[in-house]
Formats: C-alpha cells, sequence, structure tokens
C-alpha cells in the first residue's frame, strides 16, 4: 500500500540508520563504564546528541532527559511535577489530548487531585477565556498539546505560555505531533515539552522530556542507576540516541516539504467537498498541520470502508484507538457522530511521498469514494 500513516510512525531516514549502525557491532560501550574507552565513546556519543538536540530548543544540555518515547515523557511531566505536591491541587488539560495525557489525569483524578477537561469546538479548538476562567488559586498544571495527532490541529501554545506566566502556572506540551511539522524552535516555550523519535523519521523506543523552566523540580517515576541525573534511571541506549539528534539535524529539510503536503491535502480536500459532498465531511480545520487531513465517510460501514481502501495505508484516528474499534473520542468531542467518527480517515503524508504515489492515491481514492456513493 501507499504509505499514508505518517501520524502513527514514521520510516527510519536512511541518515538516521547509517548514524546509528556503528553503536550497534562497534561502540557498544555503556555510557556509564567510565574505566575504558568504550564507555567514554558511547558518553561522548550521547552527550554530542544531547547537545544537538538542546540547541535547536535553545536550552542547556542538562534541561534535556532521554526517555523511552512520548508517552513516557508525558507520564514524566505530569506525574514527575504533581509529586511537588502532597496536599494535591487542580490540574487542567483538554478532552482532546492524547491517552499518554487523559489517562495520567485520569489516573490523578481518582487519587484525589480537581482536574478541568476543556471542551473543544467543532475544529477541535479550545476557548481561550475558558481555560482563563478555569484557573483557580490551587491549579498546578496546564497541559496541552501543540498539534493534535487526530486532526492535526495547532493549538495556540504561544498564548498559553502567555497565560500560563502571567498565573505563575507550570504549562507542560506535547509536542509530539508539532515536531518536524511546525516550526516550533522559535520564542517563548512551555515549561515542559514531550516529545517522540519515531514521528520524525528516528528510531521507535526513544524519546525525551525538554525541561525549559530551570526552576521546576521534577521527582522521578523511575528509580535505580540514577541516569539522567537521577530523574529518569536505566543504560542510555546509545545507538537510539544518536540516531534521535540526526533525526533533529533533518527537521529544517522536514520542514521544507509543507508545501508538498499543502498542495496535496487541497487536492484531496477539493475533491472530496466537490465531488462528494453528499458521503464526506471533513474534520480537519484550516488551522492544521499541512500533512494531515481527517475526514469521515457518512453512513458507510468502517470495516467495508477500510476494506475498499486499502491500497492505501490509512488510519481511522490514533493508532491506539484503532484496535479497539470505538468511535474516536477525540472527533466526538468535536461533535462528530459516533457512527460518522467510527468511519474516519486520518491520511497523514511523509517526508519520503512522491508526485507519482500521491497522483495514484488521489486517483484511486476518487474510484474507491465512487464505489461507495
Ligand atoms: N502524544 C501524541 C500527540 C502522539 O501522537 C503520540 C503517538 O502516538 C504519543 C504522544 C505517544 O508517543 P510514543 O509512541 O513515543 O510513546
Amino acid at each position: 500500500p501507499i504509505y499514508l500513516d505518517n501520524a502513527a510512525t514514521t520510516q527510519v531516514h536512511p541518515m538516521v540508520l547509517d548514524a546509528m549502525l556503528p553503536y550497534f557491532l562497534e561502540n557498544y560501550g555503556n555510557s556509564g563504564s567510565q574505566q575504558h574507552l568504550l564507555g567514554w565513546q558511547a558518553d561522548e556519543a550521547i552527550e554530542k546528541s544531547r547537545k544537538v538536540i538542546a540547541n535547536y530548543f535553545q536550552v542547556k544540555s542538562r534541561q534535556i532527559i532521554f526517555t523511552s518515547g512520548a508517552t513516557e515523557s508525558n507520564n514524566l511531566a505530569i506525574q514527575g511535577y504533581l509529586k511537588n505536591f502532597p496536599d494535591k491541587g487542580h490540574i487542567i488539560t483538554t478532552r482532546t489530548e492524547h491517552k499518554s495525557v487523559l489517562a495520567v489525569f485520569q489516573a490523578l483524578e481518582k487519587a484525589g487531585w480537581n482536574v478541568s477537561y476543556l471542551p473543544v469546538d467543532q475544529f477541535g479548538a479550545i476557548d481561550l477565556n475558558e481555560l482563563r476562567s478555569s484557573i483557580q488559586a490551587k491549579t498546578r498544571l496546564i497541559s496541552l498539546m501543540w498539534v493534535n495527532n487526530e486532526t492535526g490541529l495547532i493549538h495556540p501554545i504561544k498564548d498559553v505560555c502567555q497565560i500560563a506566566k502571567e498565573k505563575n502556572i507550570v504549562f507542560h506540551c506535547d509536542a509530539t505531533q508539532a515536531l518536524g511539522k511546525i516550526d516550533i524552535s522559535k520564542g517563548k516555550l512551555p515549561d515542559l515539552i514531550s516529545f517522540s523519535g519515531h514521528k520524525i523519521y528516528g528510531p521507535k523506543g526513544i524519546g525525551g522530556l525538554v525541561i525549559s523552566n530551570e526552576d521546576i523540580q521534577i521527582y522521578p517515576l523511575v528509580f535505580g542507576g540514577d541516569q539522567e541525573r537521577g530523574l529518569r534511571s536505566g543504560t542510555l541506549p546509545t545507538q537510539q540516541i544518536v540516531g534521535l539528534a540526526k533525526a533533529f539535524e533533518l527537521i529544517p529539510e522536514l520542514l521544507t516539504k509543507n508545501e508538498f503536503y499543502s498542495k496535496w491535502k487541497n487536492r484531496i480536500a477539493d475533491l472530496l467537498t466537490t465531488k462528494f459532498s453528499e458521503l464526506v465531511q471533513i474534520n480537519s480545520s484550516d488551522n492544521s498541520v499541512p500533512s494531515i487531513l481527517n475526514f469521515s465517510i457518512k453512513r458507510f460501514d468502517w470495516e467495508e470502508m477500510f476494506e475498499k481502501l486499502s491500497k492505501l495505508a490509512l488510519s481511522n484516528g490514533s493508532a491506539c484507538n484503532a484496535k479497539s474499534q470505538k468511535p474516536s473520542y477525540v472527533l466526538q468531542e468535536l461533535g462528530v457522530p459516533s457512527a460518522t467518527a467510527l468511519s474516519s480517515i486520518r491520511l497523514s503524508m511523509g517526508y519520503f511521498i512522491t508526485e507519482e504515489e500521491m497522483e495514484v492515491a488521489l486517483v484511486y481514492l476518487e474510484q474507491q469514494l465512487n464505489l461507495m456513493k
């Protein structure tokens, strides 16, 4: 199939793989072994990589904590920060966060935290006034994703940074779907930022947390050999970290493909609205990243739909929801009826897709949608 599921995961870039290879067979030392050359080499490679990532966010090396991915980074940021408040208090997020944030908030709620889950409008946007008015005297944390993984919607992160700063509240941002898709490196950054390697043509199983505000105290969730300043114990995966840094170096190159994505997103959206307006509803707003388009096929069985579109590797929302065969909670929060949400499609283009493949995909999509009419 033509791969159009890059929001779920991406192919490792060949340059990333090349950078990683020496760390499997030759430089395989443990960065914690400080008695011999192999250990020193691993440590040096890790610290060079950390510097690359720190430079991207314009922070110091010590402000980057390596984790197994964004799920762990989100857990470390939220749970690790809230350990500062044994008396608990109030925390704010939205109803359309990724499960790796939402499930943490739900667990915290069970443990006695008072939680505000902000609603979103039909485009998935939050109301900044509603955010402002939800803030209480005991609000400890705001967590809001930069880009939604199902619709591609871009949230107003700079405004939220400003609000959080005014109110002296820590702001955590899950930037997993923003990194490599829009330029997030400029200007004021959220206090805590989560990201993942496998969404930016890096390896799976590696990600990080940026502690951009050094005044913030984070407590560890994983204890052991005190790696990562004691914040995340465990032998550092040198090859994953080297690959992740190479992926960061390629980010400017990734962003050059946005014009291509915009063109094709518009062409597909035009096809859907002009020829299939009765059958199809578009769920991505204009304020979404160019590579993601989410749309629903109304009144059509979702299994049959995916069968009909089997030459395209698409997703019906987030990868982790696909198996559960439940309508996407994100789309339901946008007001999409559950039957329509079930037969929804997330098409996400990626760096390696070609004009020719997109031409083929468009013709095929039109042909198959005609069969569903
Ligand atoms: N946050 C968002 C917005 C995501 O899209 C994903 C990926 O599925 C994650 C977090 C989880 O990332 P990881 O697979 O690195 O744990």
